[in-house]
Formats: C-alpha cells, sequence, structure tokens
C-alpha cells in the first residue's frame, strides 16, 4: 500500500467511569462493520500494567492468555479482535507498559540517548507512538484500544501519546472514541448521564476531545438523553451512541450498524465505503435466536468461577453450537469438588471437556473425568492438559502401567508418561521453555481428527511445557490407544483418541484459538455433534 497516496486511518478508543464496558467487544465489532464494507483493519491493544506480557499472571486476575501464531501471550481482547475480523493478530498487537518501559530502558543502558535525561514525555510516549506506527500500511484502518478506565495513572502515557498522535496525523485521520456508562438508578426511574459528562471531561483535561460516545446501558437511551450528553459532552447528536446489552455478542456488529455507528465514525474520517455485506452476522443471529436444540457440555477445570480464564474456549463451543443449529450450554465443574465428591454432576451433561491448565491442583479430579467419559462412552475433548491427564488415565486404568500411578507432581515430569523433553530438563531450575505459538501437525488416516478436519496437514497454536512421552508410546499404542497427529520432524505427539468409542479426542495443541462464529473450528465442530447424538441416545 503506498502511504502517501492513502494514509492509514487510526480510530482510538477510551473506556470511562467502569472497567468491563466491553471496550474489546466494541472495537472488535466496529472492525467487523468496516471490514464488511470491504476495508482491511487491523488492531492494537496497549495495556498500562507493569507485567511485560500476560504469560505469568493468573487467569482469574486477568482471563485467558490468548496465544499468536507467533507465539506470543496476548490479551484476551486479541482473541475478540480475530474472531470478529479475518485478520490475524501477532506479537505487535499488543503491548504493556512493562514492555515499552523495559525498551527504553534498554535503549538508555546501550547510551541510545546520549547522555540526555530519559523521561516519560518524550522517551515513553516516543516509544508508544512508535510502536503504534509500527502497524502503518498493514491495514487500512488501525483500531487502537487503550486498556483500563480514564483516571488511572497508569494509562497517562498513553493518553498522552494519543494525543500527540492525534496532531501529528490530522484530525481527518483520526477518530477517538469513548466507551462509557449511562447507569439506570431505579430510584429516580432514570438513566443518569453526570459519570459520562465528568468522564469526557477528564479525558478534555488530557487535551483529548472524544468524537463518539458509546454508551452502555441497559436499556436504549432516549433521544431526549443523547441530545443531553451531547450538549454536555461537546459531540454531535449522532455520534451518540447507545449500546444495550445483546443477546449474544454476536449480535454486537447488527446492533452497532442500527444505531450508525460505521456510518459516522467512516464520515469522521473522510472515507467513503459501500454499504457493509452483514449477511454472515445475520445467518449468526438467526441461529442464537432460533435453534433446533440445546446440549449441555461439562468443562471440568480449575479456574470455575471465572468464565473469562476459558474464553476462547467458551466462544469456540458457541460456535459448534452455531454450525449444528443448537444452543450450547456450559456447566463449570471444579476438578477438585469432583474428586471429593463424586462424579455425580457428570451425569447432567452430554460431553466432556477437559481444557488446559498449569500446576498440580485438580488433576486427579480431571483424570476421573477423562476415566468416567471413556468407560460411559460419553464424547470427550481434552485440551492440551485435558489430553495429559487423557493419556495419564489410559496408561492406568488401560494399560496398567503401575509407573503411572505415581500421584507424585514434579516440575519435570509429572507424571512418568508426560513429561519434559530430555533439552528441556536441564533448564529447569530457571523454569523450562514453553513451546509456544503455531506448529505445523500430520493427521493419521482413519483418525477422528483427520474425518474432523478433512485434511492431514494442520497448524495449531500451542502453549505448554510438557509433552507424551515417547518412551511409552508403544507400550500405550500396544493396549488400544490411537496416535492420530505428529508433529513432523519433531515426532511429537500431538493428537490421541481412543478407537472404540463415539467421539474421544485429545490434543496437545489449543484449537480454541482458531475457531470463528461463521466457520466453527473442526474438532469443536465435531465434538458438538458428537455430543448432540449422545443426547439423542441418552433420551
Ligand atoms: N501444564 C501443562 C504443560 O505445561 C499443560 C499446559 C496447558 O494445558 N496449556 O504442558
Amino acid at each position: 500500500m503506498n502511504k502517501r497516496s492513502k494514509p492509514t486511518k487510526y480510530i482510538f478508543i477510551t473506556g470511562g467511569v467502569v472497567s468491563s464496558l466491553g471496550k474489546g467487544l466494541s472495537a472488535a465489532s466496529l472492525g467487523a462493520l468496516i471490514e464488511a464494507r470491504g476495508l482491511t483493519v487491523t488492531f492494537i491493544k496497549m495495556d498500562p500494567y507493569i507485567n511485560v506480557d500476560p504469560g505469568t499472571m493468573n487467569p482469574t486476575q486477568h482471563g485467558e492468555v490468548f496465544v499468536t501464531d507467533d507465539g506470543a501471550e496476548t490479551d484476551l481482547d486479541l482473541g475478540h479482535y480475530e474472531r470478529f475480523t479475518r485478520k490475524r493478530m501477532g506479537r505487535r498487537n499488543n503491548f504493556t507498559a512493562g514492555q515499552v518501559y523495559d525498551s527504553v530502558i534498554t535503549k538508555e543502558r546501550k547510551g541510545e540517548y546520549l547522555g540526555g535525561t530519559v523521561q516519560v514525555i518524550p522517551h515513553i510516549t516516543n516509544e508508544i507512538k512508535d510502536r503504534i506506527r509500527a502497524l502503518d500500511g498493514d491495514a487500512e484502518v488501525v483500531i487502537i484500544e487503550v486498556g483500563g478506565t480514564v483516571g488511572d495513572i497508569e494509562s497517562l502515557p498513553f493518553l498522552e501519546a494519543i494525543r500527540q498522535l492525534r496532531l501529528e496525523i490530522g484530525p481527518q485521520d483520526c477518530v477517538s472514541i469513548h466507551v462509557t456508562l449511562i447507569p439506570f438508578i431505579k430510584a429516580a426511574g432514570e438513566l443518569k448521564t453526570k459519570p459520562t459528562q465528568h468522564s469526557v471531561a477528564a479525558l478534555r483535561t488530557l487535551g483529548l476531545q472524544a468524537d463518539i460516545l458509546l454508551c452502555r446501558s441497559e436499556t436504549p437511551v432516549p433521544m431526549e438523553q443523547k441530545k443531553k450528553i451531547a450538549l454536555f459532552c461537546n459531540v454531535a447528536r449522532e455520534h451518540v451512541i447507545s449500546a444495550t446489552d445483546v443477546k449474544s455478542i454476536y449480535n454486537l456488529p447488527l446492533a452497532f450498524h442500527e444505531e450508525g455507528l460505521d456510518e459516522v465514525v467512516l464520515n469522521q474520517l473522510s472515507i467513503w465505503a459501500r454499504e457493509p455485506d452483514l449477511s454472515p452476522w445475520n445467518r449468526i443471529s438467526s441461529v442464537v435466536s432460533d435453534p433446533d436444540g440445546e446440549l449441555r457440555i461439562g468443562i471440568v477445570g480449575k479456574y470455575v468461577d471465572l468464565a473469562e480464564s476459558y474464553k476462547s474456549l467458551n466462544e469456540s463451543l458457541t460456535h459448534g453450537g452455531i454450525e449444528h443449529r443448537h444452543k450450547v450450554n456450559l456447566s463449570f465443574l471444579d476438578a477438585e469438588v469432583l474428586e471429593k465428591e463424586g462424579l455425580k454432576a457428570l451425569e447432567e451433561v452430554d460431553a466432556i471437556l477437559v481444557p488446559g491448565g498449569f500446576g498440580k491442583r485438580g488433576i486427579e479430579g480431571k483424570i476421573l473425568a477423562a476415566r468416567y467419559a471413556r468407560e460411559n462412552k460419553v464424547p470427550y475433548f481434552g485440551i492440551c492438559l485435558g489430553m495429559q491427564v487423557a493419556v495419564i488415565e489410559f496408561a492406568r486404568n488401560v494399560a496398567g502401567l503401575k509407573a503411572a500411578n505415581s500421584t507424585e507432581f514434579d516440575e519435570a515430569s509429572p507424571n512418568p508418561v508426560i513429561a519434559l523433553l530430555p533439552e528441556q530438563r536441564d533448564i529447569t531450575d530457571k523454569g523450562a521453555t514453553m513451546r509456544l505459538g503455531a506448529y505445523p501437525c500430520e493427521l493419521v488416516e482413519g483418525s477422528n481428527s483427520i474425518d474432523a478436519y478433512g485434511q492431514s496437514e494442520i497448524q495449531e497454536r500451542h502453549r505448554h511445557r510438557y509433552e507424551f512421552n515417547n518412551d511409552f508410546r508403544d507400550t500405550l499404542t500396544e493396549k488400544g490407544l490411537r496416535v492420530a497427529g505428529i508433529c513432523p520432524g519433531r515426532d511429537l505427539v500431538e493428537v490421541v483418541e481412543l478407537p472404540d468409542h463415539p467421539w474421544f479426542v485429545g490434543c496437545q495443541y489449543h484449537p480454541e484459538f482458531k475457531s470463528r462464529p461463521f466457520k466453527a473450528h473442526p474438532l469443536f465442530s465435531a465434538f458438538v455433534k458428537a455430543a448432540i447424538e449422545n443426547k439423542k441416545t441418552r433420551s
């Protein structure tokens, strides 16, 4: 793309009043609308925290860690961006204050600032701007989401960088959207605009004028209130967009379009584009509002209190449901509770999924869940740790491998059949390295997996340390475990299956990162199909 004749356009998204307003979903939905109008779009998520990336953060605090093809551990909003658009995210699409400071300090140590005093302005803000501008030319429109809420101390350098960028780029090529809350106060029976006025005023003191307000509220914001917000916040009336709660997140692009969001954004950016083709979103919306049936899937995990920890997983199951016109209900089952209180809860579900996880806690409960699924012929999908526990279960209870009975969890080898590779073992003191990002896998003829994918060569994303221990491969396959996928060249077992079972698949990789609402990931589609069939035979 010739940058001079066609400048990159920027959309900045900030949040006000409270967190969890769905800025990420709003950014993703706007991206979807822009793509639907025939333009290309990419995203940046700027996170104001000091961690270098969310890789080491507890999922209950931060939500899921989303893994990209290039092996970056990123914010879960990148998952929304990928699910709502055709654009694939990578390392450059997410950065944190920690990363920014890290680069600046490294440059300072190398003497790159020639003895000058290194300061937030201009050094930190320049680093932020450079990272944003690094995506120039990647797409016609770049959507930049600032994490956190306006008023946080941490986000100040990011907002200042945006202020400077707007000045450098010029008003015709950028637009600021502020996502805000219009709370309903029961006692007064009214929607209140004051918090939004304050938030927009706080932005203004930083030199940023919001151009468009995305007003989250329980009920639609009436015209009278919109006029009031426009007047007090200094924006055009048409730029006050009402964003009420929707039944499914996949209805958001349609809801925003109805409110005219894409139209005002593109006008502001001086972009002429055709009317959007929303047919794929309409199709999804019709399935969501009128499914042919329902089913229930049990997710046996550790972070069951917080659905955010398994964001991509939950969405992938929904996608599998959409593909088969079914609503998928999820039961989050705590592996430790299953271990202590028995497996009764598993009788209520049509299929069992054991997702990825780290650490010893809950492993025995997950192994019991895998056993239950194997013995009762309930469809089972094991992802990463979920595959590893299925292998341990098989080694113990089918192959009768005494060694696998060990419940001693050792960082180097959580179980003899699941272990670090020899080359990883030397570095365990410092923590072994993880296999991260996309790796090729070759599927075996006659497997459930090759049936699902419809092709033998695939690429999937990984995030784990341990591997299937090849020392036990012959023993386990002789007893009937099917190795259904191999990482070529490295001879690592990527997929295992049980042949005498309706659908029992464990994969070392994370397929949930590549599922889309319009095209469910093949394994999720096949798993949901197996669950629907199981439900039919059960009733
Ligand atoms: N803890 C396991 C490993 O490191 C599984 C990781 C995961 O499920 N993502 O291999």
